[in-house]
């Protein structure tokens, strides 16, 4: 884990990436992973979806300041292309030119990739699961088979080891991380399965935030050859990651696979202020924006960046 650090911040030049996620619906979902809260055979969330004017009043509030790296817009597995398309135009139109939009979707081809990218988006988060296809009803081969589209469409892919639970054993965990390094991510991570009672797999328990970091450490020495990975991410955001070779963080609003609160922002989902208080708690000293540009991450400006978002929010 020290050397992971210590090369990460060599690698990375002590900066660190803020990204935040807006999950747009809500619903019973086919992929029926057993360790989301959205699968179909066994959700209790209801059904929701994010108006147009809500989803904008939340990717302001995400870029008020112009830190944010990228802005995530998360589906469920099965989403509305066309809906999808109004939504990243209108805002694109309402964020800053130095946040990237990324998306957080189901299995997409060539051609809906290629429209996404001339809508504006940058990237793609999207993963082949431990135990994709056991523990999920999704086919691992359609996964990959978007991989491939991700690169085939000029977007950077966001890949990340998950969800990693007690049970998974160091040659799957391995196997996983590699399968992002052979496609050339862009974002490596580590995520843990997040106990959350009822679900299929919550008698399977929860990993410590040690074994994350351990595995987060893992991560980043493995994406050392490889040329794409120009940042590591810890799920969910915590400061053993952010010593270990991470330097992301995400914060959260809406709809999220690992809370049962409709909208995460009130509960699991980590808010601008915390997330920046925790980069800089963790010793990172500049955020990187999404056009290269760097912002000095000192003390006046966590203050003052604090101010303004608990001002503007009134809380
Ligand atoms: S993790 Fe994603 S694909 Fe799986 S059930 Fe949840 S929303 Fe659907």
């Amino acid at each position: 884990m020290a050397v992971a650090d210590t090369v990460s911040r060599r690698r990375f030049g002590h900066e660190a990436m803020l990204l935040g996620q807006i999950g747009i619906e809500t619903a019973p979902c086919p992929g029926d992973c057993g360790f989301c809260v959205f699968g179909e055979s066994h959700t209790q969330i209801p059904k929701n979806t994010l108006s147009m004017e809500e989803i904008l009043a939340r990717a302001e509030a995400f870029t008020r300041r112009g830190d944010l790296y990228a802005l995530f817009l998360m589906t469920m597995h099965d989403f509305t292309n066309e809906r999808l398309l109004e939504i990243i135009q209108a805002v694109r139109k309402c964020i800053p030119p130095e946040t990237q939009i990324v998306v957080n979707i189901g299995d997409f081809d060539i051609a809906q990739g290629q429209q996404l990218r001339s809508a504006g988006v940058h990237g793609a988060y999207h993963v082949c699961r431990l135990r994709e296809g056991t523990d999920t009803s999704l086919s691992p081969e359609d996964r990959k088979k978007t991989f491939r589209t991700i690169r085939d469409a000029g977007l950077d892919f966001y890949y990340c080891c998950e969800p990693i639970g007690p049970e998974h054993t160091p040659e799957e965990l391995v196997e996983q991380i590699f399968l992002g390094v052979g496609y050339g991510c862009f974002q490596h991570a580590a995520m843990r399965r997040v106990f959350v009672s009822g679900m299929p797999l919550s008698d399977r328990g929860q990993i410590t935030e040690l074994r994350l970091a351990q595995i987060v450490a893992v991560v980043t020495l493995a994406t050392l050859g490889c040329q794409e990975t120009q940042n590591i991410a810890v799920h969910e955001p915590n400061l053993l990651g952010l010593t270990a070779g991470a330097n992301v963080v995400y914060t959260e609003t809406g709809a999220n696979p690992r809370d049962t609160e409709v909208d995460t922002s009130s509960n699991r989902g980590l808010d601008m202020p915390a997330a920046r208080k925790m980069l800089y708690e963790a010793g990172f000293t500049a955020l990187r924006l999404g056009n290269g540009r760097k912002i000095a991450l000192d003390l006046p400006y966590l203050v003052e960046s604090a101010v303004d978002d608990v001002g503007r929010d009134g809380v």
